[in-house]
C-alpha cells in the first residue's frame, strides 16, 4: 500500500516524560506506516530547551507561524524542583505560554466522547468545547490590603491628563483590586472563536455579566457583536450555525440542560473554572484535547494533560504502565486533518478520520487503559498497557485502511 504524501511540513514538537514515550510509539505504530511524514522537528524536551537556552521553543512557535499547523507533545514547565532534577541553567517559562504569546491565540478544549464512558451530566450527548480568553482580568490584576481610614480611587492618566474616579471610602480595613483588558486582545479572542466555530461548524455561545458590569463586561459583549455583524454574520448563516450571547448565569443553566455540541467562549476566569468543571463531568483529563487557534489562522494541537510524571517514574523503574494515549493521538489526527484541509490532500483528511475511528472503536470494543477501565460501564474490559493500546489501534487501522 502506498503511503500518503505530504507537501508542506507539520511542525512537530516533542516533549517530556511519559508523553515523550507515547509520542514515539504513536509515530512508530500509527503515523509512519501510513504516511510519508513531512515534519519539521523541534525537541521541546526540557534537556534540549536548556541546551538552547529555550531558543528551540521560540523557533518552534515561529515555525507554526510560517507553516500554519503544529502538533505538540506535553512538556514540563520547570519549577524549583525541576531546576534541580535537570540541573537547569534557569527556570524557563512554560513553553505553552511562550507559544501562545507569539501566536496570540485562544485555546479550545474539547472532550473525546466514547460509548460506555458517560458524562456525569445525563443530557450531554455531544462534546462541549470551551474557549478561554487567556489574557488579562484578574490574572493580571493589582491588589492591595487596605488599612482603615482610607480612600480608594482609580486614576487614569491620558496624555498627561488625569481622570480620577472615586471607588470607596474605607472606615475599617478591607481589600481593593483593579484589573484591565485591551480592545485588541478581546478582538483577537472574538475572531479566533468565530473562525473556530466556522471551522468546526458548531454554534458559538458567549456570556458575560454585562448587566452588572456595564462598561467592563459590556465592552466584551459589544466587541463580539460588532465583529460578528461586520465580518462573520453571512458566513455563519451560510454554514447554518448561530452566534448566541447571554448572561453568564443563564449560560451555566443552559449548558447543564443542553445536549452539548457547541463552543462556549468564556472570559478568562469563567474559562478557568468552567473548563475544569466540564472536563471532570466528561470523565477524564486523559480524554481532553486542546487546540490553540490564532486570529491569523495558525493551529497548534496537543493533549490537555501534562507529562504524567508519576507513570514515567514507574516506567523508569521497569514497571508496566497503562497510560492513556487518546488525547495525544487526537492531537496528531487534528493536526494531520488540518494540514490536509489547508493543502487540499484528501487522503490525509481520510486518514485522520480513520485514526480517530479506530481509537474510539478500540475503547468501545472493551480494550482500554486503566484510567478508563475505572470509569466505564462496558463489561468484561480488557485492560492494556501503554504500548498495547496503541498496537490495538494500529491493528484496527490495518484491517480497515
Ligand atoms: P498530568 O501530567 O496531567 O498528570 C496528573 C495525573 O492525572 C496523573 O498522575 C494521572 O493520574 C492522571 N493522568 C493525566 N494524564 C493521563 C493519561 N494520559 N493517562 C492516564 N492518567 C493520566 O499533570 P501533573 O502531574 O500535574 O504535571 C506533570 C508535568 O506536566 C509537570 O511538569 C507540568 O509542568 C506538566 N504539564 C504540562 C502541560 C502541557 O504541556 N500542556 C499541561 C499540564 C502539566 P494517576 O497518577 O492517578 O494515574
Ligand atoms: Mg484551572
Amino acid at each position: 500500500m502506498q503511503k500518503i504524501q505530504m507537501n508542506v511540513p507539520l511542525v512537530e514538537m516533542d516533549g517530556d516524560e511519559m508523553t515523550r514515550i507515547i509520542w514515539q510509539m504513536i509515530k512508530e505504530d500509527l503515523i509512519l506506516p501510513f504516511i510519508d511524514l513531512k515534519s519539521e522537528y523541534y525537541d521541546l524536551g526540557l534537556k534540549y530547551r536548556d541546551k538552547t537556552d529555550d531558543k528551540v521553543t521560540y523557533d518552534a512557535a515561529y515555525a507554526i507561524k510560517k507553516y500554519g499547523v503544529g502538533v505538540k507533545c506535553a512538556t514540563i514547565t520547570p519549577n524549583a524542583q525541576r531546576v534541580e532534577e535537570y540541573d537547569l541553567k534557569e527556570m524557563y517559562k512554560s513553553p505553552n505560554g511562550t507559544i501562545r504569546a507569539i501566536l496570540d491565540g485562544t485555546v479550545f478544549r474539547a472532550p473525546i466522547l466514547v460509548k460506555g464512558i458517560n458524562p456525569s451530566v445525563r443530557s450531554w450527548k455531544k462534546p462541549i468545547t470551551i474557549a478561554r480568553h487567556a489574557y488579562g482580568d484578574v490574572y493580571r490584576d493589582t491588589e492591595y490590603k487596605v488599612p482603615a481610614n482610607s480612600k480608594f480611587e482609580m486614576v487614569i492618566t491620558t496624555d498627561g491628563k488625569e481622570t480620577r474616579l472615586p471607588v470607596f471610602e474605607f472606615e475599617g480595613g478591607g481589600i481593593a483590586q483593579s484589573m484591565y483588558n485591551t480592545d485588541k486582545s478581546i478582538s483577537s479572542f472574538a475572531r479566533s472563536c468565530f473562525n473556530y466555530a466556522l471551522d468546526t461548524k458548531q454554534d458559538l455561545w458567549f456570556a458575560t455579566k454585562d448587566t452588572i458590569s456595564k462598561i467592563y463586561d459590556h465592552t466584551f459583549k459589544d466587541i463580539f457583536q460588532e465583529i460578528y455583524d461586520e465580518e462573520y454574520a453571512p458566513q455563519f448563516e451560510a454554514a447554518g450555525i448561530e452566534y448566541f450571547y447571554t448572561l453568564i448565569d443563564d449560560a451555566v443553566a443552559r449548558v447543564i440542560r443542553s445536549e452539548g455540541g457547541y463552543i462556549w467562549a468564556c472570559k478568562n476566569y469563567d474559562g478557568d473554572v468552567m473548563s475544569d468543571m466540564v472536563a471532570t463531568a466528561y470523565g477524564s483529563l486523559a480524554m481532553m484535547t486542546s487546540v490553540l487557534v490564532s486570529p491569523e489562522g495558525n493551529y497548534e494541537y496537543e493533549a490537555a494533560h501534562g507529562t504524567v510524571t508519576r507513570h514515567y517514574y514507574r516506567h523508569l523503574e521497569g514497571d508496566d504502565t497503562s497510560t492513556n494515549s487518546m488525547a495525544t493521538i487526537f492531537a496528531w489526527s487534528g493536526a494531520l486533518r488540518k494540514r490536509g484541509e489547508i493543502d487540499g490532500i484528501d487522503a490525509l483528511i481520510k486518514y485522520a478520520d480513520e485514526l480517530e475511528r479506530a481509537s474510539i472503536a478500540t475503547i468501545e470494543e472493551g480494550t482500554m487503559t486503566k484510567d478508563l477501565a475505572l470509569l466505564t460501564e462496558v463489561e468484561n474490559v480488557n485492560v492494556v498497557n501503554t504500548g498495547n493500546f496503541i498496537k490495538e489501534v494500529a491493528k484496527r487501522i490495518k484491517v480497515a485502511w
